[in-house]
């Protein structure tokens, strides 16, 4: 489901270092370096894309596939394995759920996170001088990127 064909924009530094965030830090997804971490970033894009497909233009749920089936247990496996993952996607901010997860939506900054990952073709390729956005002083007021957990205290 990821974007084929490979990167369609370069990212700015900015976008770069919240993506690296998300993905790598504690308070995010906590996916490490080893193995391969590419797997994580596709599956990570892919349920974005099955949620916003999730419903159509008029808000009718489409989540269901005619065999009774929910996208995000063909990808991640099974029921279990879905909701883990969607915990930990709502966790981060990326997308809400009201009676069951599988009728979740994108937040404002999950739309926002799926753009960065359709750029990139859900691949974890970002670069090597990656690192901690705002020099390290979490994201100011009115950051577009920032996810709630991301933000400066105080
Ligand atoms: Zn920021």
């Amino acid at each position: 489901m990821s974007t084929p064909g490979g990167p369609v924009r370069e990212l700015t530094g900015d976008e770069r270092d919240h993506l690296y965030v998300l993905f790598h830090d504690s308070r995010g997804l906590r996916v490490c370096g080893c193995g391969t971490p590419e797997d994580a970033w596709r599956l990570v894009h892919d349920l974005l894309e099955a949620t916003a497909a999730t419903y159509d233009a008029d808000g009718r749920f489409r989540g269901w596939t005619p065999e009774g089936q929910h996208p995000y247990d063909q990808l991640c496996g099974n029921p279990g394995s879905a909701s883990v993952v969607c915990g930990a996607l709502e966790e981060t901010g990326l997308i809400e759920h009201g009676g069951s997860f599988y009728g979740s939506w994108l937040t404002t900054e999950g739309f926002i996170y799926l753009d960065l990952l359709r750029a990139i073709g859900g691949s974890d390729d970002i670069g090597d001088d990656t690192g901690y956005p705002h020099d390290g002083n979490g994201c100011p007021p009115g950051c577009p990127l920032a996810l709630p957990w991301m933000r400066a205290e105080g």
